[in-house]
C-alpha cells in the first residue's frame, strides 16, 4: 500500500521516459532556489535546452527513435550536471537546468558552452549516426531582482531568440521585446492547436479568363486563436517551420485539402485541381513523397488533381534527395508550381532542374504593377519567361479589372484574386461553384 503510494508520488514528479524530474517538480525546486538565492545573496541561472531537429527525427524515424535520443540526452546531462543543481525534462524535447550558487555570470556561459559540446556529439539511433544539436536560452537571477521573476518564461524567450537567430545560445535581457514574447506564446499555442479545429482550411478559386472556367482552387490555412483572433499564416507558418511542426501541420493540410476535393467531386463538382502550399522543410522528410502517394491512392484521387506550390526558398539549400522526391511526385502525375515567383532566388537553371508546370506571379508585383514600372517589367518578364520555358503562368492577388486587362494584354490568362473570389470555407466554395453553373459561369462577365 505504502509502496504504491510512493510509486504514485514518484510518477507525479518524474518523467517516466528519462527518470528526470518533471515540470511540476522543477517549478517547486525553482521556487525554493529563488528563495535561497535571495537569502544567500547568490546568483542562479536557469538554462533551457531544446534539441534541434528533434521533431523531424520523431516524424521521420518514429517515436521509438525519438525516445532513444531523449534518453541519451538525459544520460549525458546526468553525467555532467552537479548534484546540487537541478535538472528536468519539461516536456517534448525541452530540458531545463538550474545552476545554483553562481559566483559570476561567466560560470553560466562556460557551463552552457560545455553543454553545447556534450549534446552535439553524434547519436547512434537505429544503426544510424545522427549529428545532434541544441539551442540554449539562459535567464539569470541576481540579488536585487524581484523574487517572483518568471525565470522559466525568460529562459524560454531567450531560447526562442537563440533559435531564431540560429545562434547556439542567448541570454534573456529585458530588451527582448513583447514581439518575441508574442512569438513564444504563438509557438506554444500552435503546438496545442495542431490537432484542433482552431486550424482550418479555406479555398480560393483560380480561373482561366479565356473560358471563364474554374481551373483549380488553392488551399490556404487559417488559425482562429481563442484569444488573439485570426492569426495570419504569414506569421504562424514561419514559426511552425522554425520549430519543426511543419511535417505534422503540412500533412494535415494535404490530407484535409485532398479529402475536401474528393467530397466536392462526390457531390458533383469538380474544380480540377487542388493546389496546396508546401514548406521547404516538408521536403526534408524522406517519406514525404510516399505519404502523398499513399494518401491519394487511399482516396482514389488521380495525381493530376493535386498540385504542390513551393516557394523559391526550396532552391536555396536543396537536399540531394529533393530531386528524387519531386521526380517521383511528378511521375505520379502530381503537379508542381512555383509560388511567389520573382521574390526570391531562382535562375533558369534551377527552374529547369525540377518538373515545374506553372509559375505564380507574386501578389506584391500584381498589386503595384499599374503604379510601379519596375513591377510592371517583372510581371511582363515573368510571363515571357514562362512562355519560353513552356510553363503556364498564373497571377495571384488580382483585385481590379484594370489589373486583369493588363495581364490579358500581356498574355497571362490564369488568375486568382479577390476580383474572382476571396478564399472560402469548403461549404461556401461548394455553393459558389454551384452558383457559377446556374449563372452560366458569369463571375467575370457581368
Ligand atoms: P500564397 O501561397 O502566395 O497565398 C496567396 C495569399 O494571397 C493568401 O494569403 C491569399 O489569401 C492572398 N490573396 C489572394 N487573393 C488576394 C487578393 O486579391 N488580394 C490580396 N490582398 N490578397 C489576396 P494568406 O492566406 O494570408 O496566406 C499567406 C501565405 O501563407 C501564403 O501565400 C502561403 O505562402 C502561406 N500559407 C498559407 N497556407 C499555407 C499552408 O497550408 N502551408 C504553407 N506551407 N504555407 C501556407
Ligand atoms: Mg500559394
Ligand atoms: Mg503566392
Amino acid at each position: 500500500m505504502f509502496a504504491d503510494f510512493l510509486r504514485r508520488l514518484y510518477l507525479a514528479y518524474h518523467d517516466s521516459l528519462t527518470g528526470l524530474p518533471n515540470r511540476a517538480q522543477f517549478m517547486e525546486e525553482l521556487g525554493r532556489e529563488l528563495a535561497h538565492a535571495q537569502r544567500a545573496d547568490n546568483i542562479i541561472a536557469l538554462l533551457m535546452l531544446d534539441l534541434d531537429h528533434f521533431k523531424q527525427i520523431n516524424d521521420t524515424m518514429g517515436h521509438a527513435a525519438g525516445d532513444q535520443v531523449l534518453k541519451e540526452v538525459s544520460r549525458r546531462l546526468k553525467k555532467r550536471v552537479r548534484k546540487e543543481d537541478h535538472m528536468a525534462r519539461l516536456g517534448g524535447d525541452e530540458f531545463a537546468i538550474i545552476q545554483r550558487d553562481l559566483k559570476t555570470l561567466e560560470d553560466a556561459v562556460s557551463f552552457g558552452k560545455e553543454l553545447l559540446v556534450i549534446l552535439s556529439q553524434p547519436y547512434d539511433i537505429k544503426e544510424m549516426k545522427f549529428q545532434g544539436g541544441v539551442s540554449i536560452g539562459i535567464a539569470i537571477w541576481q540579488p536585487g531582482q524581484p523574487i517572483d521573476t518568471n525565470l522559466l518564461e525568460q529562459a524560454d524567450i531567450a531560447l526562442y531568440k537563440a533559435k531564431e537567430e540560429r545562434g547556439l545560445f542567448a541570454f534573456y535581457t529585458s530588451k527582448m521585446t513583447s514581439e518575441i514574447k508574442r512569438r513564444v506564446d504563438l509557438r506554444n499555442d500552435l503546438e496545442e492547436a495542431l490537432n484542433t479545429d482552431e486550424l482550418f482550411l479555406v479555398y480560393q478559386p483560380q480561373i482561366d479568363i479565356r473560358s471563364n472556367k474554374l481551373i483549380g482552387v488553392e488551399a490556404l490555412l487559417r488559425w482562429k486563436h481563442p484569444e488573439k483572433g485570426f492569426i495570419s499564416p504569414a506569421e504562424f507558418i514561419p514559426i511552425a517551420e522554425m520549430h519543426g511542426m511543419m511535417h505534422r501541420l503540412g500533412f494535415r493540410v494535404l490530407k484535409e485539402a485532398c479529402e475536401t476535393l474528393c467530397r466536392w467531386c462526390d457531390k458533383g463538382e469538380n474544380p480540377e485541381v487542388m493546389a496546396v502550399n508546401i514548406s521547404p522543410n516538408q521536403l526534408d522528410s524522406e517519406v514525404f513523397d510516399q505519404k502523398i502517394i499513399d494518401l491519394i491512392e487511399r482516396l482514389g484521387m488521380p495525381g493530376k488533381m493535386l498540385e504542390l506550390e513551393v516557394t523559391e526558398r526550396i532552391m536555396i539549400q536543396p537536399r540531394a534527395s529533393t530531386d528524387l522526391t519531386l521526380r517521383k511526385l511528378a511521375e505520379n502525375g502530381i503537379k508542381l508550381s512555383m509560388d511567389d515567383f520573382g521574390t526570391g532566388y531562382s535562375s533558369l537553371l534551377t527552374l529547369r532542374r525540377w518538373p515545374f508546370h506553372r509559375l505564380k506571379i507574386a501578389q506584391e508585383f500584381v498589386r503595384d504593377m499599374l503604379i510601379d514600372s519596375s513591377d510592371r517589367e517583372i510581371v511582363k518578364a515573368t510571363i515571357g519567361f514562362a512562355e519560353n520555358l513552356g510553363l503556364q503562368v498564373i497571377a495571384e492577388g488580382v483585385e481590379e479589372m484594370e489589373q486583369l486587362e493588363f495581364l490579358k494584354q500581356n498574355g497571362c490568362y490564369l488568375i486568382q484574386g479577390y476580383l474572382v473570389a476571396r478564399p472560402m470555407t469548403e461549404d461556401k466554395l461548394f455553393e459558389w461553384m454551384q452558383k457559377r453553373i446556374t449563372e452560366n459561369n458569369a463571375v467575370l462577365s457581368e
